[in-house]
Order: C-alpha cells, then structure tokens, then sequence
C-alpha cells in the first residue's frame, strides 16, 4: 500500500496512480512539514501485509551509505538508495527470528560438540561480537554436507542439552521441510538468533542492518520507503548474496528478545482511547492500532502528514472532511494530512494506519 513504484496503489474512483494525484496537490495531502522534511513528496512508509506460510529469506536490509552505493552500482536488484528499517505487527500467532540471543545464551549453545567446527580455531577469553559474527560467517560458508551433518548431529543428542532453548530440535524437522537440512539458515537462526513466539498486537522493531527471518503468521509490516534486501538463507544458494557483505554490514542490536520488542504506547490523538500507536525511533512513520467492539466509537484527531490504513477486520464507516466512506475487511484509504478521522464500527473494526508527521 503507498507509492512505491514497483506496485503503487491506484485510487479506485479514477484509476489514477496515487503518487501522480498526491504530486498534484503535494501541500495539502503531503503538506510542508513532511515535504521539507524529506526533501521529496513521497510517501516515505511502506506498509504491507504479510500472510506467511513458509520461513522467508534470512535477511538485513542495508544501512543508507551502503543502500546508495549498491543502488548505483546495481538499480536493477538494488531498487533505490534508501534504508529500510521496519516493524512487524502481529496479526495472529507470529513466528520469527529477530536479532541476535544474549552473547551467554549463545556461547552455552557453542558448547554442543556438533557447533564446535564453527567456533574460532584459537580460543579467545571472551565470547564477544567478533566471536559471534566468526561464528555466523562460518555457519553461512559451510558447505551443504556440513549443514546437513550439522543438523543431524544435533537432532541425535539429549533434548535436556538444549537447556531453555528446547524449540531447537523441534524446529530442525520443520526448517528442514520448508528448505532443506543443507540450508545454511538453519543452523544460523536456530543457534544465534532470539526465536519470538509472538501474539496479536504484539510487534518487533527491526533496525537498518538488522538480522531478521519470519517464520509463520500474518502481520503488518511497515518499513521506510526501500525494498533493498541482502538475502543468505531460507533460499536456493542462487538467490543468495554476498556472504561477505552480509557478514560486513551485520550489526548486534538487538541482541536479545526482549530489545526486539516494540510495545504499544496511548496515542495523544485517540479521542476515545481505543488507538494505541507502535512508534518506532524512526523519522519515517508510526502505526497506530485502532480497535472497536460493535456500535463503539474513536475519532483521530487530525494528523500532520500523510496516512495510509487498512481494515482488517469488521464492518462500519469513516467520516472525514465532511464526507462518510463505508468501512469493510480489506477496504485501504490514503488520507490526507490534517485530516480528523471519525471511525464508527457497527460490527467490531480492527484498523492499522501508517502515518508521519
Ligand atoms: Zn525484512
């Protein structure tokens, strides 16, 4: 949903790309603050939703300085110059991997002898980030014969030897189904990565260059305006990037589950207090969270930049500069800056907007 030009949204009474209405009237529906502050009149957010079935890509996306560098060397795969940081908001149960364990956890797990060949030859006192990112590069160079060796060596020894990390041998059989037991993902995510077992309304925070791989779920996934992607496991080995970029831009925030974490806070906006809003440490948006039981009520007040939300769920209506739009599961609305929302649900609505300001 937005103006991102691999799939914009068009306005569905006159076909029109929405990039082209909203360049048209860029102050009133972007307005200056946000013109001024990107410099652009871009929609600078990107939500979609996400319906996952199968693990997707072991991924970071590329800081800004790297995010032009490999734009200019290479537009085609590398689609634009911008950082893609994001949130990921669960819809249902959510499964993922997201940053890296506590350098404890992680080290106790590197004492299985099946993990010893990935540990530095010359032990070192610590078993700091240089150690961990050896590790995971030495995880993603090995070869299929000794990821697969790797896994099954692990499914043969005592559950106990997992400690609290008992999901690793039930998770093994699965990845293993999705991908394969030669995937270099596996190893990688299962030993080095926090696994989150998330529910509805519960949401991570993803910084630029952050290590990350969805598991299971729906959720609402909201990044900057950027599809820059370096991919190195849950895929084919074609599809695969550079290993030494991946290693090279890995950063170690978040480095444990709860750091992940991106709770709701009392939106100022809400009239009614039923808008929570997920605000992440970011310039280019928030999402806020709005939830209504039947015949409820929430107005938002107006908002100084633009806003794009979606219905997920329910039935009922929105008034907003003096007109009234009927709301149904699927429906998307953009919304223009200084626009108060007036949402009336008659059948329970559950709505997310993106917006900035
Ligand atoms: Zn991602």
């Amino acid at each position: 949903m937005g103006t991102y030009p691999d799939l914009p949204s068009y306005v569905l009474e006159s076909g029109e790309d929405l990039q082209d209405v909203v360049d048209k009237n860029a102050d009133e529906l972007i307005g200056k603050t946000t013109i001024t502050k990107f410099n652009h009149t871009k929609i600078p957010y990107l939500p979609k939703v996400l319906s996952i079935a199968k693990a997707l890509p072991l991924q970071l996306h590329p800081n800004k300085e790297l995010a032009s560098q490999l734009h200019s060397r290479d537009p085609d795969q590398f689609t634009d110059p911008n950082h893609k940081p994001e949130i990921a908001l669960a819809l249902s149960d959510f499964e993922a991997f997201c940053g890296f364990k506590p350098l404890k956890d992680i080290q106790r797990l590197m004492k299985l002898p099946p993990l010893q060949p990935f540990l530095p030859s010359v032990e070192k006192p610590d078993f700091d980030d240089q150690t961990l990112k050896h590790v995971v590069k030495a995880m993603l160079t090995a070869s299929d014969e000794a990821i697969k060796k790797t896994n099954d060596a692990l499914l043969q020894l005592p559950k106990e030897q997992f400690g609290a990390d008992s999901y690793i041998p039930e998770l093994i059989p699965r990845l293993s189904k999705q991908y394969d037991k030669t995937d270099n993902g596996t190893v990688v995510a299962l030993i080095t990565m926090n696994y989150l077992r998330l529910k509805k309304g519960d949401s991570i925070y993803i910084p630029a260059d952050g290590i990350h791989a969805y598991l299971s779920g729906d959720i609402i996934e909201c990044m900057a305006r950027s599809n820059n992607v370096l991919n190195t496991g849950f895929c084919p080995r074609a599809d695969r990037n550079s290993i030494d970029m991946f290693i090279s831009c890995l950063t170690f925030t978040p480095h444990s589950p709860d750091e992940c974490m991106l709770p709701p806070k009392t939106f100022e906006k809400s009239k009614n207090g039923k808008t929570q809003v997920y605000a992440p440490p970011l310039a280019e948006f928030s999402v806020l969270s709005t939830e209504l039981g039947d015949g409820e009520e929430e107005t938002v007040e107006a908002i100084g930049g633009p806003s794009i939300f979606i219905v997920t769920g329910g039935e009922g209506s929105l008034k907003a500069d003096g007109k009234e739009h009927k709301l149904s599961e699927g429906y998307i609305f953009f919304v223009g800056q200084g626009v108060e929302m007036e949402f009336r649900a008659t059948k329970g609505l559950q709505i997310y907007t993106a917006y900035v300001e």
